[in-house]
């Protein structure tokens, strides 16, 4: 079976890996560099705390189990640290859902646990206890986080040696061709063509583009932006979340930081610069935080489009109109990627149904009333 992967993201990648794994002829078909879009600017948190309904919680919950199991295939896993999370609200108006998402996740059975400010003073004392408000901390000890980019390298790796799998960089796709109802060829740019028996679409953020006789699907994306520091001497191994900020390691002593409130400010994914007020936000957060921030600047912003299907949920499975044309599409796609490339591998490939992915095909976006959107009323 030939199967055509388009877009060499975090997604696209567990796709052409699992599907060559499962027995596939795969050729991965990239625009531009692989992981060279959104999932290089990921804050990458491999989570599934706030993720609702069930059924959603329950696909990040996978996601975080596959990336454990990859072990099995590599031996190492150098793009995963699992240092886990500590979380808090310093606003009053926000305990009320911090506390009852605390209470969801515990009886889900999620690890989640209080701590108290004499722990998270031990495991990380460069933070700022004094600056926590009143509320309780929670720490998640099965989060942790990817890069993306070491991730796709060893999984292209891996299935080109192990499987014979083609990945073609600079190759964008304008045309996916059909006969009789089935997909037969993608059509490049550049006049290239592939034949195929299945196309599966993981092309992120650009996912709305009809590609010849392919329709996409309906996108809400968003605009996500991360700030970087300098080398800086700390210890920090946690992840930290508070209110809207999110602040972790990012190798060589570099920090990361990540605002919603800042996200928010943003038109487009336009270059922003280090004396920008985005900056200036980010590190004013940050500091308050970590006050050894203080004699650090940013060395790089970046932002990127957050790929976000219509209604906000993931989006995986066989296109209606054009049989062989599949679908693979979600934020949180760091978390679910691993699970999401198996189980596009085991429908397309192996022919095995994933009713777990039921509430999130993509026929929901052409019929009324979609399926997650009930569920999240329920
Ligand atoms: C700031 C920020 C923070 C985030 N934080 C988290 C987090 O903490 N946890 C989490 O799980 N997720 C997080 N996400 C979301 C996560 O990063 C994305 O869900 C994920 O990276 C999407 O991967 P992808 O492979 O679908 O998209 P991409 O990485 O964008 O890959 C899509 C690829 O398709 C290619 N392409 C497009 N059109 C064509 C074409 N016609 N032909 C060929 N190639 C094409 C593009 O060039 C691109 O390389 C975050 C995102 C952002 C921006």
């Amino acid at each position: 079976m030939q199967v055509v992967v388009v877009g060499a993201g975090i997604v696209g990648c567990s796709v052409a890996y699992e599907c060559a794994k499962a027995g596939a002829k795969v050729t991965l078909l990239e625009a531009g560099r692989v992981a060279g879009a959104t999932s290089s600017i990921s804050f990458a948190w491999t989570n599934a705390t706030t993720k609702f309904p069930r059924a959603y919680y329950d696909l990040n919950v996978a996601g975080m189990r596959a990336h454990l199991e990859l072990r099995r295939d590599f031996g190492t896993t150098p793009w995963f640290t699992q240092t886990g999370s500590v979380e808090w609200r310093n606003r009053a108006e926000d305990q009320p859902a911090y506390l009852e998402n605390f209470r969801q996740m515990k009886e889900w059975g999620y690890g989640i646990e209080w701590i108290s400010r004499e722990t998270l003073a031990r495991m990380e004392p460069e933070v700022n206890i004094a600056g926590i408000g009143e509320g309780p901390i929670s720490y998640f000890p099965e989060e942790g986080w990817v890069d993306p980019a070491l991730y796709c390298a060893w999984l292209l790796r891996a299935a080109k040696e192990r499987w014979g799998a083609e990945v073609l960089e600079f190759s964008r796709v304008t045309v996916i061709e059909s006969e009789g109802g089935k997909v037969r060829r993608v059509r490049l740019a550049d006049g290239r063509n592939f034949a195929a028996d299945a196309v599966v679409n993981c092309t992120g953020g650009w996912a709305d583009a009809s590609l010849g006789d392919a329709q996409g699907i309906p996108l809400e994306s968003t605009i996500g932006v991360l700030g970087f520091t300098s080398p800086v001497a700390l210890t920090l191994r946690s992840q930290l979340h508070a209110d809207d900020l999110d602040i972790r390691p990012d190798g060589a002593g570099r920090i990361m930081i990540h605002k919603i409130s800042v996200d928010a400010t943003m038109k487009g994914p336009e270059p922003l610069a280090t004396d920008s007020p985005q900056a200036a936000e980010l590190l004013r957060s940050a500091r308050e935080v970590l006050p050894a921030l203080e004699a650090v600047e940013l060395e790089a912003l970046r932002s990127t489009v957050r790929p976000y299907p219509a209604d906000g949920f993931t989006c995986a499975g066989a296109m209606p109109g054009l049989e062989g044309h599949y679908m693979a599409v979600t934020h949180s796609g760091v978390t679910i990627s691993p699970y999401l490339g198996r189980a596009v591998a085991d429908e397309v490939v192996r022919g095995e149904w994933h009713a777990d992915l039921d509430a999130f095909r993509p026929d929901r976006f052409f019929q009324n009333p979609s399926p997650v959107a009930q569920m999240s009323e329920a």
